[in-house]
């Protein structure tokens, strides 16, 4: 398939279009390099610009016969989408819309959306299925469900054919050591921990060691970016095929929960450094526990998490950030 992928420059995005590749799809890149990184995309058929700027995505669209669309490019930093919310709703709600304008106006009916687990909010039960009521507590998970209404809106009216994946935690780096993590400023808590060991940074902060699990501090399902990818793949490949279904909403998840003291531990073992841990109060926001129930990938797109063990994940992380200590250098 032509397939466009926006923010192909970006941590997931990146992964997935190296996916796409190797399965043998014709992919082009839309980016705009606020987040993503030059490096991380292939070198040919590569645009910067705006997902926003609907004539020249017309043109994009137009121009090469792109049958179908996989939107990574958002804002994701949750913190952020609290204090300067409308940069949220204007970039990841608005521009998706100019986004899905576009795609109406080039005729492209497939696209895969990237949202998340922050639909759900606080989860009234873990592991969370799909059917789940989605009730973000915060601006970036109500721009997500935004677009996962608009989708299934689309779709009703103007036979839109789409998939919704709410990720997990996409931790971990490509095997070959091409691309990896690399987010300015770095919120996340694996690349945080892994930049104690290269003695970047002093220490890592336990936001939290009061909450009601076992060992009081938060618990998540950290999914490898390389099993996101595959996901994608299979997504798009679903939606292609004339008899297959017209929508999916799925969780991407692993299944299996890791405490931020487990992950910290998994970072001790795979660099072989003591990592310096200071406790911190909450981080304002943050649910005790998010688990994915994988059920419904495996039956909706034949997909399985194929990396459940933490310590492999931080082990992939760790062969990107001790040979890429600077990142891309960008
Ligand atoms: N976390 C932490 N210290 C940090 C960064 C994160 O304790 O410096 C915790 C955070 O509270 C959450 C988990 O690690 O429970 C994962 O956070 P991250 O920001 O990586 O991803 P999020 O769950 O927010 O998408």
């Amino acid at each position: 398939m032509k397939i466009l992928v926006t923010g192909g420059a970006g941590y997931v995005g990146s992964h997935a279009v190296k996916r796409l590749v190797a399965g043998g799809h014709d992919v082009w890149v839309l980016d705009n390099l606020a987040y993503g990184h030059r490096a991380a995309a292939p070198e040919e058929r590569f645009v910067r610009g705006e997902i926003g700027d609907t004539p020249a995505v017309v043109k994009l669209l137009k121009e090469n016969g792109i049958e179908a669309v996989m939107h990574f490019a958002a804002y994701a930093y949750v913190g952020e989408s609290v204090t300067d919310p409308a940069k949220y709703y204007r970039n990841n709600v608005v521009g998706t819309l100019s986004l899905l304008d576009a795609m109406r106006e080039a005729q492209t009916r497939t696209i895969v959306f990237s949202s998340t687990c922050a639909t759900y909010g606080v989860p009234a039960e873990v592991p969370i299925p799909e059917d789940h009521p989605q009730s973000p507590i915060n601006p970036y998970g109500f721009t997500k469900l935004a677009i996962e209404h608009a989708l299934a809106d689309y779709a009703h009216a103007y036979g839109l054919r789409y998939a919704a994946l709410r990720y997990f935690n996409a931790a971990g780096a490509a095997e070959d050591g091409s691309i990896g993590e690399d987010h300015d400023p770095e919120t996340h808590l694996i690349p945080l921990v892994l930049g104690v060991a290269l003695g970047k940074r002093d220490h890592v902060t336990i936001f939290g060691t009061d909450y009601p699990t076992p060992d009081g501090s938060c618990i998540r399902d950290y999914v490898h970016v390389d099993d996101l990818a595959d996901a994608h793949l299979a997504a798009i490949e679903k939606l292609a095929d004339d008899d297959g279904p017209t929508n999916i909403k799925c969780n991407l998840g692993t299944g299996v929960g890791s405490s931020v003291r487990e992950v910290i531990a998994a970072c001790e073992r795979a660099t072989g450094k003591p990592i310096k841990v200071v406790e911190g109060p909450r981080r304002e926001g943050d649910p005790p526990e998010l688990v994915a129930d994988p059920s419904g990938a495996e039956r909706l797109l034949g997909w399985r998490a194929r990396r459940l063990d933490i310590n492999d994940t931080v082990a992939s992380a760790w062969r990107w950030h001790s040979s890429h200590p600077e990142g891309y250098g960008e």
